[in-house]
This record gives C-alpha cells, sequence and structure tokens, in this order.
C-alpha cells in the first residue's frame, strides 16, 4: 500500500489524537514493520520495537506484513507516548477511560479507522492466545544480552537435492529458555551488516516440546531450510556440534496450544511451516490426559522434501490425522493443501461448527489467500458466513495464523 497523499488527521475533538504502538508482549521480534516502514518511524532498541510518533503518518504499510497483528494497536491521547516510554513497557498500558468512546467510533467518522480497514484485508489480523493455553514467556533473552546456545545436533531432513532442510538441536545447560509449543527464538547470526553493525536475530519456530526436544533436558529444536543465498539460514544449516549460538527470545504469546483436553487442532502448513505443529504433537504424545483431536494437512514439493516425513507417517491416526499433499511428484498433478481441504470439506465443516475446534496456519504467506478461501467455501456451504465465523474465532483465541 503507498503512503496516503493526504495524512490523515490525527487530532480529534477535544485535543486528543491516536497513537501508533506494539504490543511488546506479542511482538515476535521479526522487525519486518521496521524494513517495511517508508518513513522510518519504527525502531528498536534491545528490547522493544516501536512506533516514533513525530515520524509516523498511519499510512499502514507495516499492518499487513506483521505476522502477529502486536502492530495493531492504538491508544486514543491528550499526550503522546515517548519511545522512552515505549522502550520501557513490557506490556502495553490501557486505554485510557476519558476516550473509550473515541476509540469505538464508527469508521465512518474515522480516517484512520478506515485507512486500518483497509489494510487488514489479507492480513492475519490480531491474535488472542487460546484461553486455556500456558502462560508463555517473552523476550527473556534480548538483543543486548542473548543466551549462548551450544549445538547438540544438526540432522539434515530432507533428501531433496536442491531442499536442504535441518533439524537443530540447541542446548542451554544452566540458562533458563523456556519455551512453550508454537513459540519462536531469534538466532544472531555473527559478522556485521553493510553498516558495520550487528545483525539483526532471525526468526526461528521452536519444533520441540515445552519439555525439551530430548524430554527433561533443557534443549529445543528447530527445523531450519537453507535459502539460497540467506545470510543465517546458511549459517544455522552449517552449524557443527559443540558451535556457539547467539540466542534471543522466546517470542510470541499468541500462537499456542490450548491446554485442554477436548480442544480440537485443524493445522495447516506448508514446507518449515510445519515446525510449530511438530512440537504440537509430541506434546500431544507425551501428555498423559486424553488427547483431543488433531488434524493436520501438510503441504510439500515431494515426499523427500517433507520434513519429518517417515516420523510423521509412524504417529497413530487416533492422535494425528495427516493429510499430506504434494506440488511437484512427476506425473502427478499439483496438489496444495487448500485443494485437498476441499476433498475434506465434510469434515472441515463439521470441525468448523464445532465450538472446541482451533485452527492454526502456518508456513508461506503466499498459502494464505487460498486456504481463506476453502475455508470461505465450506463454511458457507453449510450456511455460516466465513468472516464473522473466523473473526469470532479468532476473537476466541481459537484462529491462528503466523505466515511469512
Ligand atoms: P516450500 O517447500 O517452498 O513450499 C511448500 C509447499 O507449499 C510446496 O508444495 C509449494 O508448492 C506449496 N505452495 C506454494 N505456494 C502455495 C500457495 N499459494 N498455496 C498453497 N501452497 C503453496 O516451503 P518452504 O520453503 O519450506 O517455506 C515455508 C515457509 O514457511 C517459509 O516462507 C517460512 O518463512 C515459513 N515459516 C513460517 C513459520 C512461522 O510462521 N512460524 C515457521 C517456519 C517457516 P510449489 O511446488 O508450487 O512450490
Amino acid at each position: 500500500m503507498n503512503a496516503p497523499t493526504k495524512t490523515p488527521k490525527p487530532l480529534q475533538d477535544g485535543g486528543v489524537m491516536k497513537q501508533h504502538l506494539i504490543d511488546p508482549e506479542i511482538c515476535i521480534r521479526c522487525y519486518t514493520c521496521e524494513m517495511t516502514c517508508p518513513l522510518g518511524a519504527i525502531e528498536h532498541d534491545d528490547n522493544n520495537v516501536v512506533v516514533d510518533v513525530t515520524k509516523c503518518n498511519f499510512c499502514m504499510d507495516c499492518i499487513p506484513v506483521c505476522p502477529t497483528g502486536s502492530i495493531d494497536e492504538w491508544r486514543v491521547v491528550e499526550q503522546p507516548y515517548s519511545l522512552d516510554d515505549q522502550y520501557s513497557w513490557t506490556e502495553l498500558p490501557e486505554q485510557q477511560e476519558f476516550a473509550q468512546a473515541a476509540l469505538a467510533e464508527d469508521t465512518a467518522d474515522d480516517p484512520i479507522a478506515a485507512l486500518l480497514a483497509e489494510a487488514h484485508k489479507g492480513a492475519g489480523g490480531k491474535a488472542k492466545a487460546p484461553a486455556t493455553a500456558a502462560k508463555p514467556t517473552v523476550n527473556l533473552h534480548n538483543l543486548g544480552k542473548p543466551a549462548t546456545a551450544r549445538v547438540a545436533g544438526n540432522f539434515r531432513l530432507t533428501g531433496d537435492p536442491e531442499h536442504d532442510v535441518r533439524h537443530i538441536i540447541l542446548d542451554f545447560g544452566a540458562q533458563p529458555m523456556p519455551v512453550l509449543e508454537g513459540q519462536s527464538i531469534g538466532i544472531i547470526p555473527p559478522g556485521l551488516d553493510a553498516d558495520g553493525k550487528a545483525h539483526l536475530p532471525r526468526l526461528y519456530s521452536v519444533s520441540s516440546p515445552r519439555d525439551g526436544e530430548r524430554r527433561g533436558f533443557n534443549n529445543l529444536s528447530l527445523t531450519v531450510k537453507r535459502e539460497d543465498k540467506g545470510l543465517c539460514s546458511n549459517y544455522v544449516c552449517d552449524l557443527k556440534i559443540g558451535d556457539e549460538v547467539q540466542v534471543t527470545g522466546p517470542f510470541g504469546a499468541t500462537f499456542l496450544m490450548p491446554d485442554d483436553a477436548q480442544a480440537r487442532m485443524l493445522m495447516i502448513c506448508t514446507g518449515t511451516g510445519s515446525a510449530p505443529f511438530r512440537g504440537f504433537t509430541m506434546r500431544k504424545q507425551r501428555g498423559g490426559a486424553a488427547p483431543g483431536e488433531m488434524v493436520m494437512f501438510f503441504g510439500a514439493r515431494r515426499p523427500d522434501s517433507l520434513p519429518y516425513f517417515g516420523p510423521l507417517n509412524k504417529v497413530p491416526d487416533r492422535l494425528l490425522k495427516k493429510h499430506l499433499v504434494f506440488s511437484r511428484i512427476p506425473g502427478a498433478d499439483k496438489e496444495y493443501v487448500q485443494d485437498r481441504m476441499m476433498v475434506e470439506q465434510d469434515m472441515i465443516a463439521e470441525m468448523l461448527s464445532d465450538p472446541r475446534t482451533h485452527i492454526y496456519i502456518c508456513g508461506l504467506r503466499g498459502m494464505e489467500q487460498g486456504v481463506e478461501e476453502a475455508f470461505r467455501n465450506i463454511a458457507e456451504s453449510i450456511g455460516l458466513p466465513w468472516e464473522a465465523t473466523r473473526d469470532a474465532m479468532r476473537e476466541d483465541g481459537r484462529y491462528h495464523v503466523e505466515t511469512y
């Protein structure tokens, strides 16, 4: 989206203004908003990513690119929060009461809200954690004081020579690194960038459960694909056992599992977007409680480029119903996750109408639209308006999207 030619007037009646803020609890410090902002209005310190009220013109370019919705915070204020205020936060301040009504205003009267509604189209939206999820620890190790992990394993997961995906195990020794399934950590690649500054961390989803890749050990795993010319992915994929790695995090406070044995989980992923679902599945496998239903739609190029193809196939159906779909099998039609969802539409329709169902979508940004379209077709076939159903699920902490 381009910056509007005319900046919407932030000042409202009574000398108050609408201020754009970032939720430090939910932000995963991927810095995508900062890299996207055309005005340099978004910046960070070791702790937080913040918005400079003197520079932000509400162009909304940062809204759709945020994978978590943490960017989507607004407060009506008499006195704007300074950068120092925002850097010191561990959570967002509540909206002050005097302006509750102003925030609830109709979009027709509020140019910022109207721009926001436009920016939300196609975006993941503002997520909420499942009501029963455990409380995550966030930003324990920051840029200024990262943890040092030691590499305990680096295994190639894929046979496809053009698709190198690695299972990396990091051990934290005596340093605390409490992660929940679905959270991410940052890895700081060594060296300096073109400006002579330390590289920013790159975010990777944790693919192990909360009690460790090896149960009871203070370690975790990542699922990392080597990207052509990728600075950090090549660094990580080349790590050797015993190497030390600088780690920030954990991050993420919404893409979490319900800690509820009755919850049903519908998980849709492509490629390495499967990482959090490995953690979810292992948590269920290790849990003593009766497992709620888990269904997975997982898209990859071919079986030998689908991470954890062998172990995944061994997970019994009673624990995880798997729909593995492939797009590049010679002689076969290309199949995407959304195509298989349509084949399985009766099952998905039944899940959509069950208030115990949680939906998780993770992987390529490009899949989001096709998956939404499949959901819309399925929901509308049983008389459920899709947008309203999705928004209600999101509000209820049952609809989660993390796409990059
Ligand atoms: P990939 O191998 O390139 O693609 C996986 C599969 O998705 C392929 O079969 C591909 O088909 C298919 N695909 C491509 N476009 C699609 C579309 N529009 N709709 C549905 N399926 C589509 O995947 P990858 O390289 O592992 O990439 C995974 C992505 O997940 C990365 O962008 C990564 O950043 C992201 N990721 C996100 C998280 C997270 O959100 N927490 C965690 C890990 C990874 P083709 O044959 O057409 O290519």
